[in-house]
């Protein structure tokens, strides 16, 4: 075992403060990572407050993980010392389930998340990435393109992803016009992304006040949902919209602006739940779904169309001991557009 140095919240809400813990010596099949940047992702606040009702303390959250290798196992071929990786949001999957399937793998029941999760073959929790190493199997460690700085690449490992998953399943390319609600971490990815991709982008925004930061990522359109006469504008318009945000929404009212068989995809994960009327689809066709990040093959081509298109996160770095203020200023929607923690400060 190796001890290993982080920031962990002992119980639901507590603020994060250090915390020492014990890394398992490397197996076979095992990476060892020194952790050099963590992303700070609306969902490590949801976890640390356990809003979903799922977390296990003491919890290090971080999925954003991006580091260099420091050690291999005898039976790792991809990875060597001084390789530059990343770690998202998943350290293990199931291998026996019947659904089996590994380029879905994040909706397989024996999903092992990177932190707060239970983990076969231990009585302890995972801890995630606001630490200063980590041991992971090869098969959920992820190459950095050597065009992309690890620290704004950082994001790309949870926010990247989970918009990349969805805009390509929906489609989203020429002649698309996608909308994403929400300008926080996930939606500044989706607005990089699904512009790369050629589609025309909008930006739906509580106000206009990030408006030339959005035109700037490459959003075509830009709009308040502040303002009633958003709604009016572009009833019946959008083919996708991807709802990032991270709160309760009158979903019925976006669904309003989908064209005839549009879709609405949620990523962002309110704590509570919401109603919907069921007259906000049936007129149109139009679909609510959900998406989940994206499993380790999809995130790899993500990362490498990233590297192609120098497509990063916009950011803003952090010391670790400026978390808890971090995450105060997130919940403001005070940030942008990403949190990132040097862990050289740790
Ligand atoms: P974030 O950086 O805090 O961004 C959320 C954005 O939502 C804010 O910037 C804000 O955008 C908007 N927003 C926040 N509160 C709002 C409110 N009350 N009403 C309307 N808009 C509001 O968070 P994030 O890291 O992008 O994460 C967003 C959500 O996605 C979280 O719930 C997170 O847990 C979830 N998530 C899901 C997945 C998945 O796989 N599905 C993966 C990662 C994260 P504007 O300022 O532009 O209005
Ligand atoms: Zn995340």
């Amino acid at each position: 075992m190796a001890t290993a140095k982080g920031y962990a919240a002992q119980a639901a809400s507590d603020k994060l403060s250090p915390f020492t813990f014990e890394r398992r010596e490397p197996n076979a099949d095992d990476v060892v990572i020194a952790i050099k940047h963590c992303g700070v992702c609306h969902s490590d606040i949801h976890m640390v407050d356990n809003g979903w009702g799922m977390s296990v303390y003491p919890l290090v959250p971080g999925h954003e993980i991006t580091g260099v290798v420091t050690a291999v196992g005898s039976s790792v071929s991809r990875f060597k010392e001084g390789d530059r990786v990343g770690v998202g949001c998943f350290v293990d999957s199931c291998t026996t389930c019947a659904q089996r399937d590994l380029d879905l793998e994040q909706y397989m029941p024996g999903l092992v998340q990177t932190y707060s999760s239970p983990q076969p073959g231990s009585d302890l929790p995972t801890y995630g990435g606001y630490s200063d190493h980590m041991v992971v199997k090869e098969g959920y460690v992820l190459s950095i393109p050597d065009n992309l700085a690890l620290d704004a690449a950082a994001p790309l490992l949870c926010a990247g992803i989970t918009l990349y998953s969805p805009l390509r399943h929906w489609n989203a390319g020429p002649g698309k016009k996608v909308a994403i609600l929400g300008l926080g971490g996930l939606g500044h990815m989706g607005v990089k992304i699904a512009h790369a991709m050629g589609a025309e982008v909008t930006v739906l925004s509580q106000t206009l006040s990030k408006q030339g930061d959005g035109l700037k990522m490459g959003a075509d359109h830009y709009y308040a949902t502040s303002d009633a006469a958003t709604f009016e504008t572009l009833a019946g318009t959008l083919d996708l919209i991807i709802c990032t945000v991270s709160a309760a929404l009158d979903w019925g009212a976006y669904l309003n602006l989908l064209k005839i068989d549009g879709a609405m995809v949620l990523v962002g994960a309110p704590e509570e739940p919401a109603q919907l009327n069921a007259f906000a689809l049936i007129p149109g066709r139009r679909t609510l779904a959900g998406s989940m990040i994206g499993s380790i093959k999809e995130t790899q081509e993500m990362l490498d169309f990233c590297g192609q298109h120098d497509i990063v996160a916009d950011i803003e770095t952090i010391s670790i001991n400026q978390i808890n203020d971090a995450y105060v200023r997130m919940q403001k929607s005070d940030v942008r557009y990403r949190f990132v923690i040097d862990m050289a400060t740790l």
